[in-house]
């Protein structure tokens, strides 16, 4: 399960953002979560509770928004999301489009508790 080093990763940048703003307790962390980070959210929601367990993130919740898979074709600089792994442009049918989206964790924000 590699949600579990991930969640991790997550949580020292999270601490980090706590300490640089004295914030001492956190209602919910946001996440960006790429539709091909080949993350299951309902497993990241459980590691971040195991490993929140015993530490001042105790209780906060992990929120997940899902980004879709965006391409950028090359040749006519459309922008289109995919399902999965396009291999050419809907518009020009030009290949190769780059993808631009879709691949990211991160994490977006801290919602305070007061
Ligand atoms: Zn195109």
């Amino acid at each position: 399960m590699h949600e579990m080093g991930l969640v991790q990763n997550i949580l020292e940048i999270v601490e980090q953002e706590m300490d640089k703003h004295g914030v001492a307790k956190i209602a919910a962390v946001h996440l960006s979560v790429g539709a091909m980070a080949c993350v299951v959210p309902g497993q990241m929601r459980s590691c971040f509770a195991i490993l929140t367990e015993n530490s001042r993130l105790a209780g906060a919740e992990l929120k997940m928004t899902i980004v879709p898979v965006t391409y950028r074709c090359a040749a006519c600089c459309k922008e289109f999301t995919s399902e999965g792994i396009s291999l050419e442009c809907p518009c020009c049918r030009a290949g190769a489009p780059e993808m631009i989206a879709g691949r990211e964790l991160q994490v977006e924000s801290l919602e305070i508790m007061d």
